[in-house]
């Protein structure tokens, strides 16, 4: 059902009318109206030209549907085209009264409000288990006490300055030519209508729309992941005449200290010690939900150090079938002994338990000599480091310049 059916009217076509229906009919009007045939019809062939402006417009037919006249006057004032102009630029020629090109281009009136986005960061375990997060919003909101009108019934008055268009248009001659121009109305600074002071209401002054405190209720599923959106269509600053914009909820994992994530695998690294890595045995790794896994080594298995091993159906939920999970995958480093942890006794045993060492073997034609091995001294090694670059900073300055040129002479 439509608010109001003026402009339909206007056009005597039904609401139900196609677009192509309000053309012909504009059309035909149009061409019987037009001040250059009929001069005597005063108002109307602009009054028609303003309908089908409104009604061929998708987004503003819409809003007069179901906001009638009043709401598109909260579009923020833009300017619509002249008559003139629609007409000609529909039909081509046409005639105009005006010789520049001025008040042709016509402005997108914002008829739907902007989309808000607000990030909100989620924790790994509320992605691995899902949770429902409350977010409170300040948005605007049509006034409740005056339902958007800004006052009374009958105190909000169309502005005398500009016919409710908010803007005024100037002629300024150039040459030959006159050339039209739009000046936001200073009487009602651009509203299109005018409220007396006293006829305000009380609730929002007069402006429409007033602040509200909304509390948003968040499903964060199962599985979800870093960027995704979740829409609230609708929940955004909401203005007379306007259709609200969305409030747009961006998903942020935050950084977990232990695992990590790709897709809907997760990776974890895992230090065991020396004991473990040779002869088997357990250790745990708390997950993201109330569950601790006892993970175990086989004797023998043998863990090096950056072996990488999966643990299947681990991993992540997967988004919209949390029966899917991905795998976790454990990365190994080992913990060795301290130096002299032991003393001969038992590294005579661990040498019998080991596989045998490679002897050392003689290389043909080449003589031996033993050296021993020391702890590096990273002082030393940087001193070393400079000597080999040709020298350290203060030698560079004396490296070139009339030096070494005298030695040459
Ligand atoms: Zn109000
Ligand atoms: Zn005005």
């Amino acid at each position: 059902m439509v608010k109001e059916t003026k402009y339909y009217d206007l056009l005597e076509c039904s609401p139900d009318a196609s677009e192509a229906d309000l053309k012909k009919a504009y059309r035909k009007l149009a061409l019987k109206f037009h001040p250059d045939k009929n001069p005597d019809a005063g108002d109307k062939f602009k009054d028609i030209s303003h309908a089908y402006e409104i009604l061929s417009d998708e987004h503003k037919r819409k809003v007069y549907d179901r906001y009638g006249e009043e709401g598109l006057s909260g579009e923020g004032g833009g300017p619509g085209m002249s008559p003139e102009d629609l007409f000609s630029h529909l039909f081509g020629g046409g005639g105009g009264f005006f010789g520049g090109g001025g008040g042709r281009q016509r402005p997108q009136g914002p008829l739907k409000g902007k989309d808000m986005a607000h990030a909100l960061k989620v924790s790994l375990e509320d992605l691995y288990k899902g949770k429902v997060s409350k977010l409170a919003l300040q948005k605007q909101v049509n006034c409740p006490k005056c339902d958007g009108k800004g006052g009374k019934e009958g105190a909000v008055k169309k502005c005398g300055g500009c016919q409710g268009r908010g803007f005024k248009v100037i002629m300024r001659q150039i040459g030959p030519m006159i050339q039209q121009m739009q000046q936001t109305c200073s009487e009602c600074q651009g509203e299109g209508e005018i409220i007396r002071e006293k006829d305000r209401c009380k609730g929002c002054n007069g402006k429409k729309i007033v602040p509200e405190r909304k509390i948003l209720e968040v499903f964060i599923d199962k599985g979800m992941v870093d960027g995704q959106k979740i829409t609230f269509t609708g929940e955004g600053d909401q203005a007379p005449g306007v259709i609200p914009g969305d409030v747009i909820i961006v998903i942020e994992e935050k950084q977990h200290p232990r695992f990590s994530r790709k897709g809907d695998d997760l990776y974890i690294e895992q230090t065991i010690d020396l004991a473990t890595a040779l002869v088997g045995g357990q250790f745990t790794i708390p997950h993201l939900d109330d569950r601790v896994l006892l993970v175990n080594i086989l004797p023998g298995e043998v863990i090096k150090p950056g072996d990488t091993k999966v643990i299947t159906g681990e991993g992540m939920p997967g988004y919209k079938r949390p029966f899917d999970k991905g795998n976790l995958y454990v990365t190994f480093k080992l913990e060795f002994p301290q130096p002299h942890w032991a003393d001969q006794s038992k590294f005579a045993m661990i040498e019998a338990a080991l596989p045998p060492r490679k002897p050392v073997e003689p290389v043909k034609g080449k003589e031996i000599e033993e050296v021993v091995l020391s702890a590096v001294d990273p002082m030393q090694q940087h001193a070393r480091a400079n000597h080999m670059n040709g020298g350290g900073e203060d030698d560079m300055d004396e490296g070139h310049g009339p030096q070494v040129q005298c030695a040459q002479q």
